[in-house]
């Protein structure tokens, strides 16, 4: 029932950072969370609370965790095993004991009160300097110039004032104040620049296949509610799909929805489109057929990182909506064919989409199907065969071995055991990570007097993230 027109995109997924008994919890967590999910559907309920989900995943899972407690909000967590890291907002509050210049590696040491210590470059120290000097505080953006930073810089003095204060005065008597806890969340080590990563970006993920129960929550609350939209975006962070119920049946809610976090982004398709059987359809999605699993837009060198799609109204037969979570597929791929991983985490193929829609459009791009970071962890699936370009700017001998790793992927993909099946409502909206999840439609009857009619939109992960950020800090201060 998804739509599509091209696809793909991307998500930073880091499976390593999570050890194997981490892994094993959040293993456990999600076959809870489906059997909530069950009994919330027993119940009856239109729609059952997300929060109502978190709540008691987190009471059954806070033996495990003793990141947060019970002051957080309830998405916060349930959030918090699975987003918020180990040096989370309460553990920041730790004195400083004791601080140390150490000469010759030029580093600032501080003793904190629990024992522990960080280290602290000097050169990033007086680059840091948080005075109305060298920050411009009206736009919190560093206003010293790289041309001013004497990157070999010694101090003059350390003072401790406070437990929570430290100061440094420059060679050039220059002096910088800097804060306890803005300086722990800052530490150098591996688990402190882990923690704030994962707090900055929700990284981890929960895997799924066909036994997930597709997170659900109430289109009104996530619109009025601070607290219901936190753990909307938290989920679609974590799982990568959430399930909408209960807006209204007319066109704009898509547009509303976006909105609320912040804006849509407008592709060659509008800056909302209908998904709907369409004469000379300028897209395989605008069709009746069965549409492929697939990512949108891969055609664009930055495809949208999530999508909206809002049911007004839904076919007699078929036009079901079938997804899959790409990055856990692209996982087994790893481990059941690693040469064929490595050729779509390696190899550069061609998309294109060309037409006229919002104007008219020739677009070009190149992909790997399997997109990884620097560290090997996949970062988005880029895939719609649909747009996939005749012009493939490979070197001969790669091709024939190209298809066979493409073919694995997909045939993995439509494992049933990976597959999730579902039918969409009218007044049902689905949110989906574009990057991770690869979506498809089953083929339906086209009845003239009863028209299917998707209504989507498309937004940058960066604006979604920016909103769960800011929804977090108010839902905690709220607290
Ligand atoms: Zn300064």
């Amino acid at each position: 029932m998804w739509i599509s027109r091209d696809g793909s995109s991307c998500a930073p997924f880091h499976p390593a950072l999570l050890d194997v008994s981490l892994r094993k919890v959040l293993a456990r967590m999600w076959t809870r969370i489906g059997r909530c999910f069950s009994l919330a559907k027993l119940n009856h309920k239109g729609c059952w609370s997300l929060q109502q989900l978190v709540q008691r995943e987190w009471s059954q899972q806070k033996a495990h965790f003793c990141l947060t407690s019970g002051q957080h909000s309830k998405i916060q967590s349930l959030a918090s095993p699975l987003s918020e890291a180990p040096s989370s907002r309460k553990s920041r509050s730790v004195g400083i004991s004791h601080v140390c210049t150490l000469k010759h590696d030029r580093q600032l040491q501080v003793q904190w009160e629990d024992g522990s210590s960080s280290l602290y470059p000097l050169v990033w120290l007086r680059d840091n300097c948080q005075c109305p000097q060298c920050v411009l505080q009206s736009a919190r953006a560093r206003s010293l110039q790289l041309s001013k930073l004497d990157i070999d810089t010694g101090v003059d003095r350390v003072l401790v004032n406070e437990p929570t204060k430290v100061s440094v005065v420059w060679p050039d008597q220059h002096t910088s104040e800097y804060d306890a806890d803005w300086l722990k969340r800052r530490c150098f080590s591996t688990m402190a620049r882990q923690a704030m990563r994962e707090e900055l970006f929700l990284n981890k993920r929960v895997y799924w296949g066909s036994e997930l129960q597709i997170p659900t929550a109430s289109f009104q609350e996530v619109l009025q509610d601070d607290k219901a939209a936190l753990d909307w975006l938290t989920m679609l962070r974590r799982v990568g799909i959430v399930y909408l119920k209960g807006a209204p049946q007319e066109k704009g809610q898509v547009a509303k929805l976006s909105e609320r976090i912040g804006y849509l982004r407008l592709t060659f398709y509008g800056h909302t489109f209908e998904v709907q059987d369409k004469l000379d359809a300028n897209n395989l999605a605008y069709t009746s057929g069965d549409l492929s699993l697939h990512t949108d837009y891969p055609a664009l060198q930055h495809p949208p990182g999530v999508q909206f799609l809002h049911c007004l109204q839904q076919a007699k037969e078929g036009g079901e909506s079938e997804v899959v979570d790409g990055f856990q597929v692209a996982q087994q791929l790893r481990q059941k064919n690693p040469e064929a991983f490595r050729t779509l985490s390696s190899l550069v193929v061609d998309f294109t989409d060309t037409g006229v829609d919002y104007c008219d459009f020739a677009i070009q791009s190149k992909h790997r199907i399997i997109e990884v970071d620097g560290d090997g962890h996949v970062v988005r699936i880029n895939y719609n065969n649909a747009t996939r370009d005749s012009v493939l700017d490979l070197p001969v001998q790669h091709v024939q071995p190209f298809y066979a790793s493409l073919k694995a992927y997909v045939n993995l993909l439509y494992q049933p055991e990976n597959l999730v099946t579902y039918r969409m409502e009218p007044g049902d909206m689905v949110t989906f990570d574009n990057w991770r999840l690869l979506h498809g439609r089953k083929r339906y009857s086209s009845d003239p007097g009863h028209l299917r009619h998707l209504e989507g939109a498309y937004l940058d992960w960066d604006v979604v993230m920016s909103r769960l950020r800011i929804l977090r800090k108010a839902v905690h201060e709220d607290a």
